[in-house]
């Protein structure tokens, strides 16, 4: 195999993780046809990890062929055996979850704690959920023997590469679909380490196709005439992007973009926990996470009280080596995110907003951005509007529940939004008030594959997770495969 199975992952160089590898095509690893390469970084030391096949137009074409050809036997399956399939690749997972927890954290830079505990129980999870839908269909909600729309072309950001992956493939071929997926080009390795898990599974080929690659090749992808679902997530202008560059066409297509949520604490909140849910929902995996509760609405009664107890725990968080796992806080993905966060949060500092990190030292090495905070933000500033996407809250403060509601609502986005407080009845009031596709009660952050995720207005749209997530890979009048 590829990836040899090995019982302690973290006792290997990183060299022998991650040397070289193509791209994976009709159940084989293969150099792109024009031998094209690029390198993947580490973004905690600037090492190189890996060089891999750069994916270019040809690579996309052979791909959609090979899922094509693969289409015709893998739908025509029933539902209980492609359920085997996805159900070996979830155990799979499980066996090989430290060596998976371990490649996603050198080529993402986010906390092993994080992989560990969070990415990788998450990723094994979704492939039994929709495993166990694959015989169900029929009660999925659209009609009587519904059927697949064929080939489906994904393409994935790198803030959780592994697990926008299941969220794309699990429902994907539960449904009877074939897959053409490309990671982001920053984080290519889980997805070519899952290609392997794939062959280990004994997946039909084609069924299951990677190309890792550039924007030029997912452009390519959900473009090429042959594929019938586009399933994209990453920015609003990529999003918007692809919107454009296919309609009139009869693809169906899910966008899942970006977001600037809003936590909203009432002064009834219980401030410890709240505090834990404000950190969690803004420095988990950096902040680089679409629903991050980037927003902090507090009440102004308990501004002062909720801030001096919020700096006190972020003086607590460890930054430092992601494979640490005693680390909180881990490195920015690339250097072009780091640039970006960096630019924003210069820009909340020159509008007037008040810039506050902890003590802490950044290492010399890599990309890091120390968590941040904005007090005195009002609306009308940058760091309050546009997502940042990276360890940066914004504070800003509400009087009554309907301002509250008003100034979470003033966003292009609408993913997510968090609502603290004891009463049970505010929290339904509020939450049937907000334009957020997740809302949140007295948490944050927190994902499970039977709940369905998504946006609202510039956060795209469609349902991944839960039954809502089949109805994108779902046709119920069509005849299979045709269009
Ligand atoms: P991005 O849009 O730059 O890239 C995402 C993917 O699209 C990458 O694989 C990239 O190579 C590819 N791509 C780039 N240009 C393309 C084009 N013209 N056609 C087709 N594919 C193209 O986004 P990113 O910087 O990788 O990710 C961060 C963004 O993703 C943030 O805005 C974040 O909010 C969003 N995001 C959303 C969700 C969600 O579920 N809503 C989840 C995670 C991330």
């Amino acid at each position: 195999s590829l990836f040899e199975y090995a019982p302690a992952p973290e006792s290997r160089s990183v060299v022998d993780i991650a040397p070289s590898y193509g791209l994976f095509i009709d159940g084989e690893f293969t150099d792109a046809a024009d031998g094209k390469v690029f390198k993947t970084v580490s973004p905690s030391s600037e090492e190189v990890l890996s060089e891999v096949a750069q994916a270019g137009a040809a690579d996309v074409d052979r791909a959609v062929k090979a899922a094509r050809k693969a289409f015709e036997k893998w739908s025509a399956l029933p539902g209980s055996e492609r359920a085997k399939y996805l159900f070996r690749i979830a155990r799979i997972i499980q066996e090989r979850s430290r060596e998976l927890a371990v490649l996603e954290t050198l080529d993402n830079g986010k906390p092993i704690k994080e992989t560990r505990d969070a990415d990788l129980p998450l990723v094994a999870a979704h492939f039994f959920y929709y495993a166990g839908w694959a015989d169900k269909l029929d009660h999925a909600g659209y009609g009587p023997n519904p059927r697949p729309l064929g080939v489906a072309g994904q393409v994935i950001p790198w803030n959780f590469p592994l697990l926008m992956l299941a969220w794309k493939i699990a429902p994907a071929l539960a449904t009877g679909n074939t897959v053409v997926l490309k990671p982001a080009e920053t984080t290519p390795l889980s997805a070519l380490f899952f290609a392997d898990i794939c062959r280990q599974a004994g997946l039909p080929k084609g069924v299951v196709n990677i190309l890792t690659g550039y924007g030029d090749a997912g452009a390519a992808l959900v473009e090429h005439p042959d594929v019938n679902k586009v399933a994209f997530t990453g920015s609003t202008a990529v999003g918007k992007a692809i919107a454009r560059s296919i309609a009139g066409t009869d693809k169906k297509v899910t966008l899942e973009l970006g977001g600037k949520g809003a936590n909203i604490v009432f002064d009834d909140a219980p401030i410890d926990q709240a505090v834990e849910g404000i950190v969690n929902g803004i420095f988990f995996n950096q902040g680089q996470v679409c629903c991050a509760g980037s927003r902090l609405l507090v009440q102004e009664s308990i501004h002062d009280e909720l801030l001096d107890s919020l700096k006190r725990r972020l003086s607590t968080l460890r930054l430092g080596d992601p494979l640490d796992k005693n680390t909180d806080i881990g490195a920015i993905n690339s250097a072009e995110q780091l640039a970006r966060i960096t630019a924003l949060a210069d820009t909340g500092e020159a509008e007037g907003a008040e810039r506050w990190s902890p003590a802490c030292e950044l290492p010399s090495a890599g990309y890091w951005f120390a968590p941040t905070l904005f007090s005195n933000v009002t609306q009308a500033h940058t760091v309050a509007r546009d997502e940042i996407f990276g360890p940066v809250l914004s504070v800003l403060t509400f009087r009554t529940p309907d301002e509250a509601v008003a100034k979470a609502n003033n966003s292009q986005y609408g993913l997510s939004a968090g609502i603290w407080t004891e009463k049970g009845s505010r929290i339904l009031a509020v939450a049937n008030q907000l334009r957020a596709g997740v809302v949140w009660a007295n948490t944050f952050n927190k994902f499970d594959p039977t709940s369905p995720f998504g946006g609202y207005k510039e956060s795209g749209f469609g349902r991944e997770g839960g039954r809502h997530g089949l109805e994108g890979y779902l046709a119920p009048s069509h005849p299979k495969g045709e269009r």
